[in-house]
């Protein structure tokens, strides 16, 4: 990116379906109004007039479907406008998807056929998943349905943070600056950014959550009705390739997206793996020449455990806009700390673990369960980051994205770590 200083305000002219990509300065935050025009970042429409924040390091891009004015007030520039998008292929996954909801609606007779779509998204990390996952989303709430976000991209999960299977009803198109609301989402916490540290953990959280969306769905006619978009990890081939396939047949996907028109290998593989079921379509698209590579670039500080930098920031500081983090002192007698099933072992049994001075820099799950065997199975509240350990007070000191009282005794530690730079 060409990067010149030049005056703060700057006039942009989008063109009928073309959109600026913009990477948010490290140094400061990005504003932006739209003057004219109808536009969107990743399918929600940005309102008209008002100033909107980003936060640095940022990246998204707004597209415009038939031309738009845009002020923006950076002090560096770091932005491309573009009018080579496959975002009409997107919106046309979108239209077919909503022809099935509709359909599912005149036809609820039997629970099979009041089915809505299912999809999953696959393809390499930095192909555009979780993008294309938020787009479907949020033009299907703008349409009225409620459909489920469900995320198993455990290096950098869209719900909480890094180390998470979780899944959260979208009720309304997304807010690009903040997210996805929180309150609502079912969030396992595996613990670890891959998921070889435990294959057989991570297979029984995405079963469980796929049994705990059934039990919704079988409650909820407008939620089985709207389904699913379901991302995954950008891990396509050996065993990621069959983690895969697993969670195809686990969550009954009707829909396999492809992301990237060099992925022929997994698109004849995925072929082959379905070709007796009738059910399952797969397709193949073309990613966006705008996708940011995120591993080549600072903003996701992999530390040695890994750990990314920009979600847990988020997550302990509050959101984006209002940076709100608690710092919170518990006794050794109200915190039991477990760890799941062993590296080595690959068991999915718990264990406790001793508190002391290792805990500091960590990341604990507050888990629901009101017993220890009830861990694996249970979803967790949210998380704390430990920034202390007191031996001779028996006191820990940790950093909680909420003022409310700790939820549970219950923690469940990973691997995550997370050093505040
Ligand atoms: P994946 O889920 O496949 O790893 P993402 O969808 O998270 O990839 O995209 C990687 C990064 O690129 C994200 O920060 C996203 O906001 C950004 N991005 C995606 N599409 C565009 C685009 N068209 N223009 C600019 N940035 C984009």
């Amino acid at each position: 990116f060409a990067t010149e200083f030049g005056p703060q305000v700057r006039r942009v002219t989008l063109e009928k379906q073309s959109e600026i990509r913009i990477q948010v300065p490290q140094i400061s935050p990005l504003k932006l109004r739209v003057l004219h025009g109808k536009v969107e970042i990743f399918g929600s429409e940005l309102p008209r007039n008002v100033w909107l924040t980003f936060p640095p390091l940022q990246q998204f891009a707004i597209f415009a479907w038939y031309g738009a004015t845009l002020e923006i007030d950076s002090v560096t520039k770091t932005d491309t406008i573009s009018d080579e998008t496959p975002m009409m292929s997107y919106l046309n996954v979108h239209n077919s998807l909503q022809v099935q909801r509709h359909r599912v609606t005149s036809s609820t007779r039997d629970y099979v056929s009041s089915q809505g779509p299912r999809v999953i998204i696959i393809g390499d990390t930095d192909s555009g998943k979780s993008t294309l996952a938020k787009m479907l989303l949020s033009w299907a709430a703008k349409d009225g349905c409620k459909p489920t976000f469900v995320d198993l991209n455990i290096g950098q999960s869209s719900i909480t943070i890094p180390g998470t299977i979780a899944a959260t009803s979208v009720e309304m198109p997304m807010d690009p600056v903040e997210g996805l609301p929180l309150h609502k989402a079912l969030v396992h916490y595996f613990g670890h950014t891959t998921p070889t540290n435990n294959i057989r953990l991570y297979k029984y959280l995405v079963e469980e959550l796929a049994r705990e969306l059934d039990e919704e769905f079988a409650r909820n006619a407008e939620s089985r009705r709207s389904g699913m978009v379901i991302d995954t990890m950008g891990w396509t081939n050996g065993l990621g390739y069959q983690l895969l396939l697993h969670a195809i047949k686990t969550f009954n996907a009707s829909l396999v997206i492809v992301l990237g028109q060099q992925e022929t290998e997994l698109v004849y593989d995925l072929n082959k793996a379905f070709k007796f079921k009738k059910n399952v379509q797969i397709l193949n698209l073309q990613r966006s020449s705008g996708v940011f590579s995120r591993n080549s670039f600072y903003i996701c500080l992999i530390k040695a455990k890994g750990f990314c930098f920009s979600y847990s920031q988020k997550y302990f500081n509050g959101a984006t806009n209002n940076l709100t983090a608690y710092t919170k002192t518990a006794k050794f007698s109200d915190m039991q700390v477990y760890r799941i099933g062993d590296l080595i072992e690959k068991s999915n049994s718990t264990k406790a673990v001793l508190i002391d001075k290792d805990l500091v820099n960590t990341v604990l799950a507050i888990s629901y369960a009101k017993q220890p065997h009830h861990i694996i199975s249970s979803i967790v509240a949210g998380f704390v980051y430990v920034t202390d350990v007191d031996l001779g007070e028996e006191k820990i000191t940790y950093l909680s994205p909420s003022i409310a009282e700790l939820p549970s005794k219950i923690f469940i530690m990973g691997t995550l770590t997370w050093h505040q730079t």
